[in-house]
């Protein structure tokens, strides 16, 4: 069996080397590094794929957030209300902003916020409501949506983890996660769903004046070459990352599907065992793109079971193990630890097993037999 990887790059690049080869070959003969046409090119299939109307490509998941913020009109001290339980892009750029970070607790089945508790912390100075689609699940739309529009409030949807994840509404109304709210925000980081070979981001909207604002934003703050409109970022993709993107686009879809196969072996070999909770798997499975495969462990074992995993070469993540509002970079004295049930045991039941598209039922079956192995 080939040693096991959390995520394994190499054999997603190995496979499709040919093609890449070719793309990148392509950006160096036109030396077009910055802005080239393979960047136009990238956007196009992105929107196209999205079935949006615009995306913006930027420099990476953080300042795609950043510059979504940029584009609302903000006052320093609105509110801004996002998931206690997520990674730590989504709160920075919010206090980056001098806006006021309002983290609420999530759902125990999915990881992800809470609509009652959103509801709880809107106050009259709330302006916008970011939701992630952690793990590769979508948030509770549905219910955000509602809340959003009752209360007037934007909503920017963080979309790093789950491109190419499908919502479906109640009316059946079928939606890609990222394209549901105002603006949408995703990351190429190398082990997303979707990762470039080093930094990149984008920003979609079916907005054409929060797209143009954005496109603004992302360029210095320009429009017309040396007329500065606005304060701006620097926030680009490079040719090569677009070009290399735009040929793993292609395989997103069947990238996504060989990540949901793989967790559904896990959850069936895993199937009656007590001291676990393994994750939600909804039953329309487009709507779930498995960046990762995170499994509840109860009764304190987590840690013993992490370090059983590390001597048996068996890599895992634990995604998160802080929540943000015990950070020391984030920790505000008003905020009262009780809002944050579900969020404080989930920090200390979660451990996310290898998810990656090439991974094999051998090396599932493997990890499966350890882990029940160590809960027998
Ligand atoms: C990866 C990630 C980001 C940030 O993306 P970068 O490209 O690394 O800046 C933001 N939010 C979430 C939920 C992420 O997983």
């Amino acid at each position: 069996m080939k040693s096991i990887k959390m995520v394994d790059l190499n054999g997603q690049y190995e496979a499709i080397k040919g093609e890449l080869d070719i793309a990148i070959d392509s950006v160096m003969s036109t030396t077009s590094f910055i802005n080239g046409p393979a960047v136009k090119e990238f956007q196009n299939n992105l929107q196209e794929y999205l079935n949006v109307k615009h995306v913006i490509p930027c420099a990476n998941g953080t300042d795609a957030l950043q510059l979504a913020l940029m584009s609302l009109n903000l006052n320093p001290g609105d509110e801004i209300i996002t998931s206690n339980f997520t990674f730590a892009s989504t709160a920075e750029v919010v206090l980056l902003m001098g806006l006021r970070l309002k983290l609420v607790d999530i759902n125990e089945e999915t990881f992800n916020i809470d609509p009652i508790s959103v509801e709880r912390a809107i106050t009259s100075k709330t302006k916008a409501i970011i939701p992630v689609h952690l793990f590769g699940q979508p948030a509770d739309m549905e219910k955000i949506v509602k809340i959003a529009k009752q209360n007037k409030l934007k909503i920017i949807e963080d979309n790093a983890q789950a491109l190419g994840a499908t919502y479906t509404f109640n009316d059946g109304m079928k939606k890609k996660t990222g394209t549901i709210g105002d603006i949408g925000t995703t990351s190429f980081f190398p082990s997303k769903n979707l990762g470039a070979y080093g930094d990149g981001g984008a920003i979609y909207t079916d907005n054409d004046f929060l797209a143009k604002k954005i496109k603004i934003l992302a360029n210095h703050g320009m429009d017309k070459r040396y007329y500065h409109d606005l304060v701006g970022l620097n926030s680009r993709l490079d040719s090569l990352q677009a070009a290399i993107l735009d040929v793993k686009l292609k395989y997103l879809d069947g990238y996504n599907e060989s990540r949901r196969n793989s967790a559904l072996r896990y959850s069936d070999n895993l199937r009656g065992i007590d001291s676990l909770i393994t994750p939600n798997i909804p039953i329309d499975l487009q709507s779930h793109v498995f960046h990762q495969y995170t499994l509840r462990i109860l009764d304190s074992k987590r840690d013993l079971l992490a370090e059983y995993l590390a001597k048996n070469s068996i890599p895992f993540g634990i995604y998160y193990p802080v929540p943000l509002h015990k950070q020391k970079a984030y920790y505000s004295p008003e905020v009262d630890d009780k809002l944050f049930r579900v969020t404080n045991r989930a920090v200390q039941e979660v451990i996310s097993l290898p998810m990656h598209t090439e991974l094999t039922n051998e090396q599932i079956d493997y990890i499966t037999e350890k882990l029940i192995k160590f809960l027998n």
